[in-house]
């Protein structure tokens, strides 16, 4: 079967990875052809708007996917008036925008902090005024790991509206959502696959509940099952949240939503129309990796188990800078991801998987795995 994927990243990478024992042939559409997803598939190096290279992209594809959310919704338009595109282009569009996003859970009844839109000066007064501080200020569209957010504490100089004024300035008054800051204790990820075979009812699969640590913004470890949840009731909210989601989006294929943990509740953050870093635990610590099942998802064909094959899996991922292999190899069960990428500041370049049949037994190498690891 021939998949195509929008993008070529490490996402689209371990895609590949997971598609190849499928008997599956992928095809991505990625402006660079020395992309990570070049090691197991064919790239077709053309830009996201250049109809010629659609065209050449699409040909004899059965399904296509995405690997990323900033895929422009024309493209998507596109490539789904003539392929099954799945998730489909609206789960795409509602992920790109933080109100559409927002006031979507809002409407499901998923919990979500006070928000509203700034697209004026007007606007961003009054949003300062209905919000008050903390609060955090970022723009719609176009966002990821942390990029262009503005955090605004209690002024005890001016008001809070001219520092909301000033963020928005310093954004380039592009349209911005203002949300009140969320003091939490964690923060945690629900990565759901959903299936709608051409007969039968859909099906929803859950990972458990996976609990994030951030640095900077950009996701620095994970751990599943979450340890902030010993009882399982965040587990369960989360589930019931996401089920409602893609049931009203009729999505297919894998999404994260992510959850910040505020007085044993949840308050949801956003979601990602696609398989998801707090997820790569999943390739060594599930029955079936989220990279699988998405495929599986997409294809109409049956999901795989998304319960643990152990009792805990820890993820770090390799920011800015790559230890020696052999020296990450040196911690026992060290599963090492890399993605082909150069290191750059900030920059993803791999991941460290670690299982452990209890919490107990993961805390030593996971230690010696943190102490290893050069954030840069
Ligand atoms: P985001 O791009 O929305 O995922 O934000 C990146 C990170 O910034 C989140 O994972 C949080 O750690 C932090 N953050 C973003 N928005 C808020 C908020 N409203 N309240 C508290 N922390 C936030």
């Amino acid at each position: 079967m021939k998949v195509g994927v929008v993008g070529g990243g490490q996402l689209g990478r371990m895609l590949g990875l997971a598609g190849i024992p499928l008997g599956m042939h992928l095809r991505f559409l990625e402006p660079s052809p020395a992309c990570p997803a070049a090691a197991c598939g064919e790239v077709v190096p053309t830009s996201y708007d250049d109809e010629e290279g659609l065209a050449r992209f699409i040909d004899g594809l059965a399904v296509a996917t995405y690997e990323f959310e900033n895929v422009p919704a024309d493209t998507a338009q596109w490539i789904a008036g003539r392929v099954p595109l799945s998730p489909g282009v609206r789960a795409l569009v509602t992920a790109q925008d933080r109100i559409t996003e927002k006031s979507l859970f809002r409407s499901l009844g998923i919990p979500v902090q006070p928000f509203a839109a700034v697209g004026t000066r007007r606007e961003a007064e009054a949003a300062a005024t209905a919000i008050g501080a903390p609060c955090v200020l970022k723009p719609r569209r176009m966002g990821y790991d942390g990029k262009g957010q503005c955090v605004i504490t209690e002024p005890t100089k001016g008001s809070v509206e001219g520092r909301v004024v000033e963020a928005w300035e310093s954004l380039s008054r592009v349209p911005c959502i203002l949300e009140s800051f969320v003091e939490h204790t964690a923060e945690v990820s629900m990565i759901a696959v959903r299936s709608r075979p051409p007969r039968g009812q859909p099906t929803t699969i859950f990972y458990p509940l996976t609990e994030n640590v951030h640095r900077e913004g950009i996701l620095w470890r994970s751990i599943a099952p979450a340890p902030c949840d010993p009882m399982g009731d965040l587990d369960r909210q989360a589930r019931a949240f996401v089920q409602r989601l893609v049931d009203s989006l009729d999505y297919v294929g894998t999404v994260a939503v992510e959850f910040f943990v505020t007085s044993g509740t949840l308050v949801a953050n956003e979601m990602a129309p696609r398989v998801h870093n707090s997820g790569h635990w999943t390739i060594d610590g599930a029955t079936t990796s989220q990279f699988e099942n998405h495929l599986r998802a997409i294809a109409a064909w049956p999901l795989g188990s998304a319960a643990m094959c152990t009792g805990v899996s820890a993820m770090v991922n390799l920011v800015g800078c790559v230890p020696s292999t052999a020296e990450l190899l040196a911690i026992p069960g060290a599963r090492v991801h890399l993605y082909g990428k150069g290191a750059r500041p900030g920059r993803k370049v791999g991941h460290v998987t670690l299982c452990a049949d209890t919490p107990a037994r993961l805390e030593a190498p996971l230690r010696d795995l943190e102490s290893r690891v050069v954030w840069a």
